[in-house]
């Protein structure tokens, strides 16, 4: 099966002491490599490197595993990519059921270590992380970065400020020209609310100049922008499922399939399967949001999560 990767970024913040790299793009091959003689063509030894790995998602910290070399130190927003591990079990084993079994009624069965790999990707080798919270400071050169505890768009997401230089490095808390998913973990936290909160506050950042996981950066007012368009979508999306949740559909896949997806009605099974599983699981995210709210209700069902108005 022919897989699609979507390009992302990583940024480096050069020293003569240590270097600090912001992400660490894909794990596939042809990412890997480009890094490897990026890095190697700038001088940069990989003992005297950092990571700082704003979200665990496979084209932000794909390359870790195979730059890692002892010295490195790897920053994150957990504390070990065991716990990253269990983390995506907790989330196939809580959303997966739903989907397979719609999957198993329309003819396809899905594997998700294979079909969904790029979700289930996680690094095995046992390379220690430095979990950051919210306020520790890191300092390359000139630039001292705040560390911000950012959640939404992944649970332990965390995002770089430095207030003096008006620098933030954003991961992928907003984009540019699209939307942030939303991927919830489980229903123990309403990572709908913990996003808007997160876009409020890069909303009183203003910063200078915003570097994201993806695309081009922006300024202040884009960032403004971005956060109140990413606030409307994702609100508007609430609001549908709420509809459709009133209207008599009550199985999470019987809502992602009636869904309306880009503005136009195409049927699910045309989507790719990591594009099927993405807006699941945000529609998840939806809904949990809805319950946390006392909207709703959940409960379990043969094929899942099944929910209802309050
Ligand atoms: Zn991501």
């Amino acid at each position: 099966m022919q897989k699609s990767y979507t390009p992302a970024n990583t940024y480096l913040i050069m020293t003569p002491d240590r270097s600090l790299l912001i992400d660490s793009g894909n794990v596939i091959q042809e990412s890997v490599d480009l890094l490897s003689e990026a890095l190697e063509s700038l001088a940069v030894p990989l003992e005297r490197l950092d990571i700082f790995v704003t979200h665990l998602h496979v084209d932000h910290f794909g390359a870790v595993e195979a730059l890692w070399r002892p010295g490195m130190r790897v920053f994150a927003g957990t504390s070990s990519f065991r716990e990253q591990q269990e983390d995506v079990e907790t989330r196939f084993g809580l959303f997966f059921p739903a989907f397979d079994a719609y999957e198993q009624k329309s003819g396809v069965t899905v594997l998700p270590e294979r079909e969904l790999s790029y979700a289930y990707y996680t690094i095995k080798k046992d390379i220690p992380v430095i979990r950051l919270s919210e306020g520790d400071t890191l300092t390359y050169g000139p630039y001292s970065f705040r560390v911000l505890e950012t959640p939404g768009h992944e649970r332990c997401e965390i995002s770089l400020w430095d207030e003096e230089n008006g620098i933030f490095f954003a991961g992928d808390l907003i984009l540019k020209g699209a939307y942030t998913n939303i991927y919830p973990r489980d229903f123990s936290r309403d990572d709908v609310q913990d996003y808007f909160d997160t876009l409020e506050r890069l909303k009183t950042l203003k910063p200078s100049v915003v570097y994201m996981g993806h695309g081009s950066s922006m300024d202040t007012q884009e960032l403004v922008d971005a956060c109140e368009q990413a606030r409307d979508h994702h609100q508007r999306r609430v609001n549908d499922v709420y509809r459709m949740v009133s209207r008599g559909h009550h199985d999470v896949m019987d809502i992602a399939y009636s869904f309306t997806y880009t503005g136009q009605r195409r049927r699910w099974e045309q989507y790719p399967v990591g594009f099927q599983w993405n807006m699941m699981c945000e529609i998840v995210g939806y809904l949990n949001h809805l319950v946390h709210q006392g909207k709703l209700i959940r409960r379990k069902s043969e094929q899942g999560w099944s929910f209802f108005v309050h």
